[in-house]
């Protein structure tokens, strides 16, 4: 078999994997902050992570992977200052932030569902562990690393002389992306709180008391707690995407590191971004993201939008366009027809394990080699277009259901893919196409052209 390699953001270098224990992986993924719809380009994150999950299962591995949700404790500002995001949002909506967590919590479920993204083994929600991060907090305090300003409990970075280690930033960087909004208290530029007081003089949806006055954890505590909790330390793998290697990691990294004695995981994957078009970035603060639902609104399939992201390495940026999508769009259509058409029965699927081996050899080198999605699709296209030439579809198919456990292409999906043939297929998505742009007279005709299929179309 062959071995998974993977790029290691703390080493800097492709590294064979080797899990602590044979056959386990402990995997922890920084969830999302529930204050707004999730956008693509998070989503390309966890479609990343399902990804990794899905490929450790391949190569044989069982995965315990732990996720947060981060409802509270995330500020607005740089430099731990400003609103609490979820806390901001809530006041805008005229909701508690109690509600806005669990709304945004739930439309993120229900976008990883229709990505086909296998939920993760616990989910914890960083309120549900308050009394958890506070311990932390207070054993770091013991150790001296701690100090106190007006407004919180703060980490000090330089009594951690191994701090921010995997980080490319500097001081200065920092010091300059943080100078419009400071905490002039603070000792060190990287130094980060990890309890914040109540200083509003309003009382909070959310807040505890603590040993040191009421008040909220600070962003950070919360995955030191949460891994810590069902993990341990060391575990094996931890993700995020790419921003997060300068500032959350260091500081989860300092944190557990510091309290335990022990190293906090072994692999740091850090997946590249999604930026918006024109390349700028795209974030729920600035407002320029795409959401799933304006991708489905416009006539896309979700899963099209997960096979663009395969079309890049998972740890190259990718700037949003909509040729691109369009692209994987008609590539899913064309995948599913494949299937559809030469859907595999016992009769016709003679002895090919020469060719299948070749394949599933080709396949598993392309997955091992750091997740490279693009070389892997370039296989799944071989093997379609081989079998073609020579015959063996169905064969083929029966090949692709078993890789779908990888891709998540939902290719073995139901009777949609079936029993409708691709022409209606078509039809439908550019009929969709047509009412969401209220062309109906171009809709009205697609329908008919549909009945004439005799594939009759109702609106929900
Ligand atoms: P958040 O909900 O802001 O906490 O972010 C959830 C995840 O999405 C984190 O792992 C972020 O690093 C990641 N992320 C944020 N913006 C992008 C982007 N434009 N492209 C890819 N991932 C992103
Ligand atoms: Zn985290």
């Amino acid at each position: 078999m062959n071995k998974l390699q993977l790029y290691n953001s703390l080493t800097g270098k492709k590294e064979e994997f080797v899990s602590i224990v044979p056959n386990h992986v402990g995997l922890y993924t920084c969830g999302p902050t529930v204050y707004n719809y999730a956008h693509i380009g998070n989503l390309r994150t966890y479609i990343f992570n399902d990804l990794l999950v899905r490929a450790l299962t391949y190569f044989g591995y069982q995965v315990k992977r732990v996720m947060n949700v981060t409802d509270v404790g995330h500020l607005t500002g740089d430099g731990d200052m400003g609103m609490d995001k979820v806390e901001k949002a809530s006041a805008e909506k005229n909701m508690t932030a109690w509600e806005l967590s669990e709304f945004y919590l739930k439309a993120f479920k229900s976008d990883m569902a229709r990505l086909n993204l296998l939920p993760p083994t616990v989910w914890e929600k960083a309120t549900d562990t308050v009394p958890e991060q506070i311990s932390l907090i207070s054993q770091l305090e013991e150790k001296g690393l701690t100090y106190k300003t007006s407004d919180g409990i703060y980490f000090d970075t330089k009594k951690f002389p191994e701090y921010g280690q995997m980080s490319s930033l500097r001081d200065s960087g920092i010091i300059e992306g943080a100078r419009v909004d400071v905490n002039p208290e603070r000792k060190n530029p990287r130094d980060f709180a990890l309890w914040k007081f109540n200083i509003s003089g309003k009382k909070r949806a959310m807040e505890w008391d603590s040993p040191w006055g009421i008040g909220f954890p600070g962003w950070h505590i919360e995955c030191s707690a949460i891994s810590l909790k069902h993990l341990g330390a060391p575990f094996d793998i931890h993700t995020g995407a790419i921003d997060h290697k300068e500032i959350h990691h260091p500081n989860e990294i300092a944190q557990t590191e510091v309290a335990t004695g022990r190293k906090m995981a072994n692999y740091w994957l850090h997946a590249g971004f999604l930026n918006a078009e024109k390349e700028e970035k795209m974030a729920k603060s600035a407002g320029n993201f795409l959401t799933l639902q304006t991708l489905i609104d416009k006539g896309y399939d979700p899963l099209a939008y997960k096979l663009y992201t395969y079309s890049s390495h998972w740890r190259q940026t990718i700037a949003f366009s909509w040729e691109a999508l369009d692209a994987s769009s008609k590539a899913l259509e064309k995948l599913y027809g494949f299937v559809s058409g030469n859907w595999p029965n016992l009769t016709n699927l003679s002895n090919w394990s020469n060719l299948a081996n070749f394949f599933e050899k080709k396949f598993a080198n392309a997955l091992a080699d750091d997740l490279n999605m693009p070389k892997v699709m370039a296989v799944v296209w071989e093997l379609v277009n081989e079998s073609k030439k020579n015959g063996y579809q169905s064969q083929a198919v029966q090949k692709l259901l078993e890789w779908d456990k990888v891709l998540g292409l939902n290719l073995d999906q139901d009777d949609f893919v079936k029993e409708i043939p691709q022409e209606a297929k078509k039809l439908i998505a550019q009929r969709d196409r047509a009412r969401a742009s209220k062309n109906y007279a171009l809709a009205d005709s697609l329908r008919k052209q549909l009945e004439a299929l005799g594939v009759k179309v109702q609106d929900k």
